[in-house]
């Protein structure tokens, strides 16, 4: 993965620990870590970010599916022990129906039972802003923040544990808040509920549908609904610049390629 990213001109990745859809990861092969390892240091690869499977879901009515997750999650969390820096992005969860109230203390259960389990030391785990499809919970700040609030009332202080937030630009623009005419209020709103220390990483993907259309379709940078203008600011702006952008569009291989290309170019 690491001679793809360079291949295209990227110096982070993201990855999905296992079939985006759920299932068995590979065996962990502690040659190939270490093999990694050593091509990041010289090439000079940034935080790689791993994404959890989608199905995962820590805020399920059904106690089975709050156990899968679970046990994915403290399967990818020891694994990424193996490589220190890396973060570890979820969708916070669906509460389906229960309600956003249940749905942050079911997910804040989890992530404390997978902290006690797993204890991460080298590993920081995101929180995904979502666009609110469905019943989604992370489509405001406030239910971003009341999952890390509900998790670290709770967490003994030798945990050492780290939460933090990767927004989503496709995301937060379907989930309500205009990136386009209003940047510098989303960051200021982000840094108000969250903190902006908190946040590790952009996923940087266009959109297809409108403002607060809470759909959730990702588009090609500079041909949705957020558009190319609004991307310069972003990879430019003074809070964000220096992050480490994932991109998550509809692409190949060489179409990443351009638009790592094109991001670039943007960047003053
Ligand atoms: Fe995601
Ligand atoms: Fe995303
Ligand atoms: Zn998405």
């Amino acid at each position: 993965m690491g001679q793809t990213a360079v291949s295209i001109g990227a110096n982070v990745f993201q990855f999905f620990t296992r079939n985006p859809r759920g299932g068995a990861a590979k065996p962990l092969d502690k040659a190939d870590v270490k093999a990694f390892l050593a091509y990041a240091g010289e090439h000079g690869i940034g935080p790689i970010l791993a994404h959890a499977p989608y199905t995962l879901n820590a805020a399920a009515a059904e106690p089975r599916i709050r156990e899968f997750a679970e046990s994915v999650f403290i399967d990818d969390l020891k694994r990424l022990e193996h490589t220190p820096g890396a973060l570890y992005n979820f969708h916070p969860g669906s509460h389906v129906g229960q309600g956003v109230e249940k749905g942050v203390e079911l997910i804040s259960d989890l992530l404390l039972g997978v902290f006690d389990a797993a204890r991460p030391r080298e590993t920081t785990v995101l929180l995904e802003t979502m666009a609110g499809k469905g019943s989604e919970v992370g489509r405001t700040f406030e239910e971003i923040r009341a999952i890390i609030d509900a998790v670290e009332s709770r967490l003994p202080p030798a945990a050492n544990c780290r939460l933090g937030v990767c927004l989503d630009t496709c995301h937060v623009w379907d989930g309500g808040y205009d990136i386009v005419n209003d940047l510098d209020g989303v960051v200021a709103k982000f840094d108000g509920v969250i903190g902006l220390d908190r946040l590790k990483a952009i996923h940087t993907n266009d959109s297809m549908n409108v403002l607060g259309a809470h759909k959730d379709r990702h588009e090609k940078i500079g041909k949705g609904k957020i558009g190319l203008e609004a991307f310069r600011r972003i990879v430019n702006h003074p809070k964000l610049r220096e992050l480490p952008f994932y991109l998550e569009t509809p692409c190949d291989l060489q179409g990443y390629k351009e638009e790592i290309a094109l991001l670039k170019g943007l960047v003053k």
